[in-house]
């Protein structure tokens, strides 16, 4: 009998993955479904993009890259940090990798070691807590609540802090609840951490550019906390380029020779034709993707005022990032069409089964009372599917 190994064994299967299976497998059978659980945009990568991977193509980019990237790249991405967070990098400090997730499970790899904690603040993105488990780390997770905006408060951090604890990593904007720490909330965060300094942070920035009010921040922007943060980013999400697989970190110079070893490894450079697009993307204006930021901005005010109209959700207003994270405690206990609703994993079943709409379940997120709905989606398509998920709720 094939044993496979406790690793893959003691991992879970991506709830969002899950969720997208059951989804393609209604439209399969004919079902019209709409699709809120995604957590990319909507839009095409832009032509200008595009056309500078046409060109990389026609001039012969087609070799093996160097492991941490082409120096040009990251030069462009010096420029970015230097441009948009005022963090001063050099090339030694910047690692490209096959997208912000390689980034992460680099990071996780090369800090962990077995029984290291990580504190994860709830809701945290799907993948920290079985990154961290690959790593042989222990995820500590810490609640947060929608009356606080899902933001981690410096007691809280304090109160999780153990002698084992190794890491923190945090999503601003964050990937469920679309929170935005602001510099005043960071540095309280900072404070806390001056008197533990061998804790290291991931600050994962990818969604900074989807960012409703004001500034985005970084903690890597703190003289006290620059040399022990490593700064994720990536094109994904702002540029609509989560195909093309480019992520990277800004990091101390100790990290990132360590990622690029461990890369060096498993994978070796990133893809060469999408290396040399994000040049591009990195260097235009940010003028350029505006128009992107701009619809996610309309849409997260429809799907707020369409949701408020629908009793038992709870909405807080997110700061950022293209995702809505209700909570939907009200509806737990109560039965629709025979169906009994427990938990938010049973109303997102629900809701795909009966509304034919499909969200995500807080708890692949660390929360189990809210729900997950990506707005980006059509306007359209989310005025159908608020209306849906409301007559089933009736
Ligand atoms: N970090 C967060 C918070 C995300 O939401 C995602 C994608 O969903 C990633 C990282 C990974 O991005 P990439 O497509 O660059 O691997």
């Amino acid at each position: 009998q094939l044993q496979l190994s406790d690793r893959i064994n003691n991992l879970e299967t991506s709830a969002t993955l899950a969720m997208a299976a059951k989804a393609r497998a209604l439209k399969a059978e004919g079902k019209d479904i709409i699709s809120l659980s995604l957590g990319e945009p909507d839009f095409n990568t832009p032509d200008f993009i595009k056309d500078a991977a046409i060109q990389a193509i026609n001039d012969n980019y087609n070799s093996y890259t160097p492991v941490d990237g082409y120096v040009e790249l990251k030069e462009a991405i010096i420029e970015k940090f230097k441009r948009d967070n005022n963090l001063t990098y050099d090339l030694s400090q910047i690692v490209v990798s096959t997208g912000a997730k390689q980034s992460l499970a680099n990071v996780a790899l090369v800090c962990i070691n077995p029984g290291d904690e990580v504190i994860l603040p709830c809701p945290y993105w799907v993948s920290y807590r079985d990154i961290v488990k690959i790593a042989e780390g222990v995820p500590v997770e810490v609640k947060t609540s929608i009356e606080n905006d899902f933001k981690m408060t410096p007691e809280q951090l304090e109160n999780a802090i153990t002698p084992k604890t190794k890491m923190l990593w945090f999503s601003s904007p964050c990937n469920p609840s679309g929170s935005s720490y602001s510099e005043k909330e960071l540095r309280a965060l900072a404070d806390v951490l001056k008197k533990h300094p061998n804790i290291v942070v991931v600050s994962d920035e990818i969604y900074e550019h989807i960012n409703f009010v004001g500034k985005h921040a970084s903690m890597a922007q703190f003289e006290d906390m620059y040399d022990r943060t490593v700064t994720v980013n990536g094109v994904s999400k702002a540029f609509a380029m989560t195909g093309w697989r480019i992520g990277y970190i800004g990091a101390p110079t100790a990290i990132a020779r360590a990622c690029t070893k461990m890369q060096g490894q498993i994978t070796s450079g990133a893809n060469c034709i999408a290396q040399r697009a994000v040049i591009t993307a990195l260097k235009a204006p940010v003028s350029k993707i505006q128009f992107m930021i701009d619809k996610f901005k309309e849409r997260r005010s429809l799907i707020l005022d369409l949701l408020n109209e629908v009793e038992g959700f709870k909405c807080n207003r997110p700061e950022g990032a293209f995702y809505v994270f209700p909570n939907v405690s009200a509806f737990f206990g109560k039965t629709f069409k025979g169906r009994k609703i427990e938990n938010a994993t049973d109303l997102s079943m629900y809701l795909l089964e009966e509304a034919h709409v499909a969200t995500v379940t807080g708890e692949a997120f660390g929360n189990e009372d809210c729900l997950r709905l990506s707005y980006a989606a059509s306007e359209t398509e989310i005025k159908e599917a608020v209306k849906r998920i409301k007559e089933a709720l009736q």
